[in-house]
């Protein structure tokens, strides 16, 4: 007897039809003759609708009050899909975050999970109940709701099966795996058969969002076999797994995109030590996190410094580098919105020169102009204007053959 983890999205469980047939593939599984957890999203759109009714009402809300409004779209589907599981026969018992003993620490809308009582879920299983969890929610030692950033009932799953040591963590979505770019953006795109934790991490942290990051984190440190497959349709999907030694890795894997982020430039500013830090030390003390980081050679003793936040953080962190140019005496600052990240990743880019080159030739023969790069061991990441997203991404598609290699 297996235990399994599957975590259904919210296009999966977005409408009353769709929870049903979750519901069949869920029966199944326990009539089989194994032990069953189901962690579920809130229907597709709710969680979106419930953040602009928020805005309606107050523009900043507190991240508390925020937590308990967005929490409620996992507790209307869990309650569902377990009303769906009991009319064809199965018993089954659904919990809340907090109800299962999901402990978070306390940050709202980011928070991480610390630890989790495993005990009321293991009894039910024992007494042949389907488990069934809403994802995305947990509580901290004050008995707060929390909520685990967008896309986190991923984590959840993951969490779970990791709590449980289940024997896989299946995440069924719109998509019948992790393909080599967003299918959305490049139709040519293919399914990967396999994918490195290593490579999935980079895909996840650079933009993929088939899987929140802190999914794949917890999967890797915990060791939990993990399954990207489709709500739809019969499939292998695609495992996330540790390197294979002896396999022939392809140079790139797949293609990630970020369109979430803005970049800011100052200008000007004295070359002298400490100047990062003058710079980049009010930003991060607001809590703003900062992606990547230019800073020019210096010319006549001063410097240009450039570098990338989040899209939500850009009005603030613009205010605060204004704010630093007047302390520093920095020329000017300005600031772009309308960019967006495009990045290779794969694992055998270690043993293969002349990737980034190849990059740079297939952008620039486009007539794409790179604004900052930033590389590490298994990734190349480009700034380019916004315009650019979706030529970029199919030049580079094609250049690097990825729509054979994944094929072969
Ligand atoms: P769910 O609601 O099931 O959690 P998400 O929307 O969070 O689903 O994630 C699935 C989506 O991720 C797909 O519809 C696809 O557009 C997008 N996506 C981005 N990058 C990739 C990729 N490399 N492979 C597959 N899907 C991707
Ligand atoms: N409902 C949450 C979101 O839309 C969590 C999730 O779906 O994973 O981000
Ligand atoms: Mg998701």
């Amino acid at each position: 007897m297996a235990l399994i983890v599957q975590k259904y999205g919210g296009t999966s469980v977005g409408t009353p039809e769709r929870i049903q047939a979750v519901a069949e593939k869920v029966a199944a599984v326990r009539e089989r003759g194994d032990q069953i957890i189901v962690v579920v999203s809130a229907m597709s759109g709710e969680t979106n609708r419930l953040i602009s009714l928020s805005k309606e009402i107050n523009e900043r809300p507190d991240p508390r009050e925020m937590d308990v409004l967005v929490a409620t779209g996992e507790q209307v589907t869990i309650a569902l899909l377990s009303m769906a599981l009991h009319k064809i026969g199965c018993p089954a018992r659904s919990y809340t975050g907090g109800q299962v003993h999901i402990l978070t620490d306390s940050a709202h809308s980011k928070a991480r999970i610390q630890d989790i009582d495993d005990a009321r879920v293991r009894a039910d299983l024992e007494a042949g109940r389907v488990v069934v969890v809403a994802g995305f929610q947990g509580v901290d030692e004050h008995g707060n709701i929390t909520t685990l950033g967008r896309g986190g009932s991923d984590t959840t799953a993951v969490a779970m099966a990791a709590a449980l040591t289940a024997d896989e963590c299946q995440i069924f979505t719109d998509v019948d795996g992790v393909y080599t770019t967003d299918p959305r953006v490049e139709p040519k795109a293919c399914r990967l058969e396999k994918i490195t934790f290593e490579e999935m991490l980079e895909m996840a942290s650079l933009g993929s969002k088939v899987l929140q990051i802190r999914a794949v984190e917890f999967a890797g440190k915990y060791n939990v076999p993990l399954r990207v497959l489709s709500s739809f349709e019969e499939g292998e999907g695609t495992l996330i797994t540790f390197e294979d030694e002896g396999m022939e890795q392809a140079k790139i894997s797949g293609i990630a995109f970020n369109r979430d982020e803005a970049k800011l430039t100052i200008r000007g500013v004295p070359d002298q030590p400490g100047v990062a830090y003058s710079i980049l030390g009010p930003i991060s003390g607001s809590n703003i996190e900062v992606d990547m980081i230019v800073q020019n050679i210096s010319e006549d003793n001063t410097t240009d410094f450039t570098f990338t936040v989040h899209r939500n953080d850009y009005p603030k962190a613009l205010e605060l580098l204004k704010e630093t140019a007047e302390i520093v005496g920095a020329r000017e600052v300005d600031g772009d919105e309308g960019i967006v990240k495009i990045s290779l990743v794969g694992v055998g880019m270690r043993s293969h020169a002349g990737i980034a080159a190849t990059m740079f030739e297939t952008l620039a023969k486009e007539g794409i102009n790179i604004r900052m790069i930033s590389t590490s061991e298994i990734k190349i990441s480009v700034v380019v204007d916004e315009k650019y997203l979706e030529l970029g991404v199919r030049s580079l598609h094609e250049a690097f053959n990825l729509a054979m290699e994944a094929a072969e």
